[in-house]
């Protein structure tokens, strides 16, 4: 597995817990992204390339936003069915995220990006085949070596029962219901996965890769 390391390593700093979606910064110009509430200053160098004076973008984007909000208003009512199923469809969400952007930085423009994820639509052709082929190593490896080994377990595990109680019909049996205790792990799973984004951008956008 080659990696592609032009530069020291770089402590990436998440966003503090606060129950809702975290708020983090985006420098436009290596397209690092930090939870350090310093880095909304734009007189605050980048801790990556050390450009200053640009606007920082915040991320999560606005749509992420209102999604995580009726994920947790869900959640709250104890609505964990649609919770996992809310989860699901936030997971797939960053995920052709972050597929997006490192292709970004390979230099692939839109219309190439756009033709990848038409033709490219299953989750398990994206997570197996899509993610090594642009990040040069498998998306479970680099989720363990980022400190999220369990990660992509719990989201196969969440999204067969998912799959289980959404296809659901008279003519292949009936299956369980979803466990409430599914809609806890569908949250742990939401709040991981915007860490889980930030360290992979970080990692395989900002770091190494960017303008290679
Ligand atoms: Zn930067």
């Amino acid at each position: 597995m080659s990696k592609k390391r032009h530069r020291p390593p770089h402590r990436t700093i998440l966003a503090p817990a606060t129950g809702e979606a975290p708020l983090y910064w985006e420098c436009p110009v290596c397209g690092y992204i930090s939870g350090d509430p310093a880095f909304l200053d734009a007189q605050h160098p980048c801790p990556f390339c050390k450009a200053t004076g640009t606007e920082r973008r915040s991320f999560p984007t606005e749509r992420i936003r209102r999604l995580d909000a009726r994920i947790r208003s869900y959640h709250r009512e104890g609505d964990h069915e649609i919770v996992v199923i809310l989860v699901m469809t936030f997971l797939e969400t960053i995920l052709e995220d972050i597929l997006d952007r490192i292709m970004n930085a390979h230099g692939a423009d839109l219309p190439l990006r756009r033709m990848v994820m038409d033709t490219q639509r299953s989750i398990g052709v994206r997570i197996g085949k899509v993610f090594p082929s642009l990040a040069g190593e498998e998306f479970e490896d680099a989720a363990a070596e980022l400190g999220y080994r369990d990660f992509p377990y719990r989201w196969r595990q969440l999204r067969e029962a998912r799959n289980a109680f959404i296809h659901d019909s008279p003519f292949n049996g009936v299956k369980e219901a979803l466990q409430p205790s599914m809609g806890d792990n569908a949250m742990d799973l939401l709040d991981q996965a915007y860490q889980l984004f930030v360290l992979m951008n970080n990692k395989f956008v900002a770091d190494g890769f960017h303008g290679a």
